[in-house]
């Protein structure tokens, strides 16, 4: 079980590897591991491994495991209630789904100022899909200038989940719009340091490393097919 893990993991590092290389790029993404849904004992096999940073998008199960490692580094990736932004703003050092103002406002009031600034990323629709959640591209040039102002908050960049695609080809258009749009948006907002595009799963790895991506969130192909049904994807 536990070298079956481990040899995914190592699959998974290679893999990012030769897109790297074949992207010609020189610093590789970020890995962040996504283990909702997967048990505690998963993590610490890859925290042994050296796995920092891993992505979760549940909050109570999160919490859980925040408590037994708080030493590695969590990410909230799921969609957000806004009655959960409080133990979203305690507790994590990122959150890669910030999808509408009022969640940015309340992340802001709640999270404790003797933490360093919430790590935040404003999620795209960038397929532009009537069921998915996430700004337009048009409303990040508008709402990003106030967001990146308020306190407790450090925004980073953007991040966006593409309608599924099956060539190559097809899974980079989304991705090389983001690049695009993060680098407009680092022209109107030059005092903010925007050094990170979070895109890319299990499926599109490869052509998110093409297109720039800083961080890659990989769940299946680290820890296998989901125990339950997730409830975004
Ligand atoms: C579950 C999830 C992932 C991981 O997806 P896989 O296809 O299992 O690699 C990445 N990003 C988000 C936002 C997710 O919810």
């Amino acid at each position: 079980m536990t070298q079956h893990l481990i040899d995914r993991y190592s699959q998974v590092l290679q893999r990012i590897e030769n897109a790297c290389h074949s992207a010609a790029r020189k610093t590789p993404p970020r890995l962040l591991a996504v283990s909702k849904t997967k048990p505690l004992e998963d993590i610490i096999t890859l925290a042994k491994q050296g796995q920092k940073a891993f992505g979760e998008n549940y909050v109570q199960e999160a919490l859980e495991k925040i408590a037994a490692r708080p030493d590695l580094e969590w990410h909230f990736i799921g969609p957000i209630q806004s009655n959960k932004t409080r133990p979203i703003a305690e507790h994590f050092a990122w959150v890669h789904s910030v999808d509408r103002i009022k969640i940015a406002n309340r992340l802001s009031q709640q999270r404790p100022s003797d933490l360093s600034p919430l790590n935040i990323l404003l999620e795209v629709n960038i397929s532009e899909e009537d069921t998915k959640s996430g700004f337009s591209a048009q409303a990040i040039l508008e709402m990003a200038p106030q967001i990146a102002k308020l306190p407790n908050l450090n925004l980073r960049g953007l991040m966006a989940i593409p309608k599924r695609a099956e060539t190559s080809e097809e899974q980079r258009k989304p991705f090389a719009k983001m690049r695009e749009l993060l680098q407009q948006l680092q022209q109107q907002l030059p005092d903010q340091k925007l050094d990170t595009l979070s895109m890319g799963m299990s499926a599109d790895l490869e052509a998110a490393i093409m297109e720039g991506a800083t961080i890659v969130r990989i769940g299946t192909d680290i820890f296998g097919a989901r125990d339950y049904p997730s409830n975004t994807l």
